[in-house]
Formats: structure tokens, sequence, C-alpha cells
């Protein structure tokens, strides 16, 4: 398989602050991969090396076998870009954004239509809503369809589903399975772990470095092992006393239960036992299921 991005020790500083830090993985070409971290991990600031509108400090970036800072010009037209921030003329409507952006590459939407009618087939009804006037869903849709329309051979999507209502986010992410079966190559960021389980393979960031790159199947491996839940009515307490004994490597809120990492000791009757002592009396324990999310507490923990 051929690498459609490769990046090779791509260091950027705004300032003081190194937004990334010697960064480099590569991206197969017809793969769907994915960029997981928490705001100010860096994602952006990659994005925007791939794209072309800024250079790396150190190190390089290839995109389509071009160098995003040398062959920048010839790059534009090769690949499509979904920035973080809404990126549509919102006073244009549905019809017009995607005729600006089809003129803008000189392409011609009955001839491209085929690669984005998936996406755009939900906007047909309303080709004269402005698009500010959008749901945040439809606004995702109509910023792909603008992105697609010029045949990309890489699609950079930046955060496509933040702040995108649940059925939405599914959807599109359906969407983009879609346009996987057409060989296109997409590098999608998100700060949704559970959004990771879509991607073929996933690079999790945290403060402008790499942590790790596998298969989500391979991020979670063995994370079950001493891994539980906690539950109690009092649950900040619980945590606390917790985090007190030999026995916890870990404890930390997890949606509406704790998640404890147990040593090779920890025995679950044995700390019932040990927390009713000392005055809770309601604790259930019970082995967890352990996710992206708890690989990245792991990953980060030295740093907590
Ligand atoms: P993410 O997309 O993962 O949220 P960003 O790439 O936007 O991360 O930001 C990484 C870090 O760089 C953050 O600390 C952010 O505040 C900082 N940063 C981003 N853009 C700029 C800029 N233009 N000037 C100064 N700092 C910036």
């Amino acid at each position: 398989m051929s690498v459609a991005i490769e990046v090779a020790g791509v260091t950027k500083r705004y300032g003081s602050l190194t937004a990334l830090d010697n960064v480099s993985f590569k991206v197969e070409n017809g793969e769907m991969f994915g960029l997981i971290g928490p705001d100010g991990a860096g994602k952006s600031t990659l994005y925007k090396i791939l794209a072309t509108l800024t250079a790396p400090d150190a190190g390089s970036a290839t995109v389509c076998g071009l160098d995003t800072v040398k062959d920048y010009s010839k790059l534009r037209t090769l690949i499509g870009y979904m920035p973080e921030k809404f990126s549509l003329y919102q006073d244009l409507s549905v019809s017009e954004n995607l005729h600006f952006f089809a003129s803008l590459f000189g392409v011609s939407i009955k001839d491209n239509y085929d690669i984005i009618a998936p996406v755009f087939s939900q906007l047909e009804r309303f080709p004269n809503r402005k698009a500010g006037a959008l749901s945040g869903g439809m606004k995702q849709k109509l910023a792909l369809s603008c992105a697609l329309i010029h045949r990309p051979e890489i699609l950079l999507l930046d955060e496509p589903t933040t702040g995108v209502d649940a059925v939405s986010r599914s959807e599109f992410w359906d969407m983009l399975s879609t346009l996987r079966e057409k060989r296109i190559t997409i590098l999608v960021s998100t700060s949704y772990m559970d959004e990771a389980t879509r991607c073929e393979r996933i690079a999790l960031i945290n403060k402008g470095k790499i942590l790790c790159i596998n298969t989500p199947e391979g991020l979670v491996a063995g994370l079950d092992e001493n891994l539980y839940n906690a539950v109690s009515a009092h649950m900040f307490e619980l945590l606390t006393r917790l985090r007190e004994l030999p026995e916890v490597e870990d404890c930390y809120t997890f949606g509406a239960t704790l998640h404890v990492v147990g040593t090779k000791d920890f025995n679950p009757e044995t700390v019932k036992r040990k927390l009713s002592e000392e005055g809770l009396k309601d604790v259930e324990i019970f082995l967890a299921k352990g996710d992206i999310e708890d690989l990245f507490i792991k990953l980060t923990r030295g740093e907590r």
C-alpha cells in the first residue's frame, strides 16, 4: 500500500508554546485514520500544516507525495479540507455555497455530483436556505459537500462532529464509511473518544505529542485486566478512599461510575469490606470494560 500522508518530525511553535512536538506518522492510501485528543492537543495545528496554510518550524509533511511547503499550490487541488470552525459563507444559500466552491476549483457540480450525492441528497430539499440558518448537522453536511466537490484524493476533516447532535454525528460517520468505499483517504480528528472505533487506525495525541498509534482493537487490548467499576451513593468519598488503598493503582470518574485500576492484589470483596469498616456500606464493585478513554487516562497518568 502506498503512503497518502507522511508527517516526519514535525514541530510547530507559537512563541514559547510548542503546539506540535516532533510528530511523526504515516497514513496509507484509502485509509480512514483518526486523530484523537483533547482540546489544545495540537490537532488543528497539524491540519493547518497538512492543508498548506502554515509551515512547520522543523520536520516536514508530504501529502500525495507532495511537500506541504514546496508544492503547496499543486497540493491544494488534491485535498479537501474541512476546518474546525464552520467554513461556509453564512449569507450564501446552500446552492450558492456549493457553486462557489466548485468555481474555486474550476469543476462542474454535474460532473462531480456522484461523489457528493450520499451527503448532499439531504440538503437538496432547501437549496435556497442560507447556510447560517441550517442546523448543526446540516451545516456539517454542506461543509463536507463543499470540501468534496473537486474530487479530492485526501479529505482532511478537523473535528467535523464537534457541537453536532448524537444522531447527526452517527450519520456523519456512516457517510464517511461510504466515502472510504470510494478509496478516498480520510484523516479525521475528534475529541469524542467513542468515535475512535469508527476509524481503521488511530493516533492518540496530547500536548503536541503522539502517545500511540494502533487499530481501535489493538489500543484497548489488555485494558480490562484488573479494571473495575465502583459505585456508591457517596461517590466523592468513595473516590478519595479508593485512591488511598495500596491495592488501587488509579481511580477516576468514568461516566456515572468510578473506574478502578487494581494491582494484582486487588480483591473486590476485601476492598468492599475495608470500605464498609470505614462507613461506606453501600459500595458495589464489578468488572469494567476498558475503552480508549481508559487508555488515554493511563497514558497521561504521570501528567495529572
Ligand atoms: P486542538 O485542535 O487539538 O484543540 P490546536 O492545534 O488548536 O489544538 O492548539 C494547540 C495549542 O496551540 C493550544 O495550546 C493553542 O492554544 C495553541 N495555539 C493554536 N493556534 C495558535 C495561534 N495562532 N497562536 C498562539 N497559540 C496557538
